[in-house]
């Protein structure tokens, strides 16, 4: 039985939606948050798992005492929530991590031969993937074409891995996944996707999708910091060399050496993060239990009255990779003719208190090649309300029309 998005519930269910701002004026007022690209508030059902387990707090796979059973239990429990949440095949291991950078630089270590990647990706997408070889796609001015350019750099010569991110990081465009993971396939690539953005918005099957790898951050997933996770096939994982050397990791260690343990083990040296894993297997939990369609339909209606507003305001400059992109999720990046970026952020904190995000967004490749020094970047999420939403066109349209 599924559930639908009754905003108000949504937004009782993110702690922190009542958070008092002081302002440059004097006085406070209730924070707006258009900042949960960077990180989003903790659902209320994550909180309460994190309490439930916090009495039972002790090391996993070390000990038969009460409490290490009961975390080990709830360890291993958490990594099924995070397979049925991303309806992960039979063969694909859930390795918890420190959060998508973590997860991507893991992968990269195991990647038997050549990455291929789009310049539009955030740094952590981009970055780890030198290590085998990393081809870069340059985008083009049309999601299609773009993927024509995808399809010629993976004929050209073999690749082991096309990287992409799901919803980039400072539009929010979404990319055609299934599509992609078919033309890796027909080339003889697999397939990593980046989900840091898109898996807060919308239901993945990687069953369905031919999806090989998937990365996502708790933090954005409504978790706290310092939990994340890789999602992938299991033989990549096991044919590498542990990604951390150090216990759990192991079958048997002689003094010369050592027999790794397969994954997920394998890749999780050292005492794990076992409230970072409960609380993302709770984030799963929960939006699992959402209507995705209802989900995307309420994203989209607060999505549109954002950007139809940005759009009214003289002066206020979308900014988009993709002349034809056909869907994205919440996230809006602008530019504000006559103010840097970082200027209209420090205005709507101070004055009004709304928080959002400016600058380069680890993506400098991509701000480069829009001809952009920064922009801004609203984004929303269960939290967002209409008011919300309705404060930051308010705030803006003072700004342009009166000044600071
Ligand atoms: N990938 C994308 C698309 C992101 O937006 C981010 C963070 O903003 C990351 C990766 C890195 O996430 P983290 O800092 O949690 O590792």
């Amino acid at each position: 039985m599924t559930a639908v998005i009754d905003p108000t519930c949504a937004l009782a269910a993110v702690s922190g939606a009542d958070l008092r701002v002081p302002l440059v004026q004097g006085g406070t007022s209730t924070y707006a948050n258009f900042d949960y690209a960077a990180s989003a508030p903790a659902l209320r059902q994550v909180t309460d798992r994190i309490s439930q387990l916090l009495p039972y707090y002790a090391s996993v796979h070390r000990g038969a005492g009460y409490a290490s059973r009961i975390s080990t239990e709830c360890y291993e429990a958490s990594r099924g929530s995070v397979a049925r949440f991303l309806d992960a095949d039979d063969d694909q291991v859930v390795v918890f991590t420190r959060n998508t950078t973590d997860s991507l630089n893991l992968l990269a270590g195991c990647v038997p031969g050549e990455t291929v990647v789009l310049d539009i990706e955030h740094h952590a997408n981009f970055l780890p993937w030198t290590r085998n070889g990393r081809r870069v796609v340059r985008a083009a001015a049309t999601l299609e074409e773009t993927i024509q350019r995808i399809v010629a750099e993976l004929c050209s010569r073999p690749a082991a891995l096309l990287a992409v991110t799901g919803a980039s990081n400072v539009t929010g465009e979404v990319l055609p996944l299934e599509r992609l993971a078919h033309i890796a396939h027909l080339c003889g690539a697999r397939i990593l996707v980046d989900a840091a953005q898109l898996a807060p918005h919308r239901r993945i099957s990687l069953r369905e999708s031919g999806i090989d790898y998937l990365a996502f951050s708790g933090h954005k997933l409504y978790a706290p910091f310092g939990s994340g996770v890789l999602v992938g096939r299991r033989d990549w994982l096991d044919a590498a060399d542990p990604y951390l050397a150090g216990g759990g990791a192991v079958r048997n260690v002689g003094v010369a050496e050592a027999e790794w343990a397969p994954a997920p083990q394998r890749h999780e040296a050292g005492s794990p993060n076992v409230l970072g894993a409960a609380a993302i297997a709770a984030a799963c939990d929960a939006l699992a239990a959402i209507d995705p369609e209802e989900l995307v339909a309420h994203e989209r209606a607060l999505a549109d009255r954002l950007r139809d507003g940005l759009a009214a305001i003289p002066g206020v400059n979308p900014v988009r990779i993709w002349s034809d992109s056909p869907d994205s999720v919440g996230i809006v990046a602008f530019t504000v003719d006559g103010y840097t970026p970082g200027h209209v952020a420090a205005y709507l904190s101070a004055e009004h208190a709304i928080g959002l995000r400016d600058g380069r967004f680890c993506a400098h490749p991509l701000l480069t090649s829009l001809g952009l020094d920064a922009a801004l970047r609203a984004s929303i999420g269960l939290g967002t309300t209409p008011a919300d939403i309705d404060r930051l066109i308010t705030a803006l349209t003072t700004l342009v029309t009166t000044g600071p």
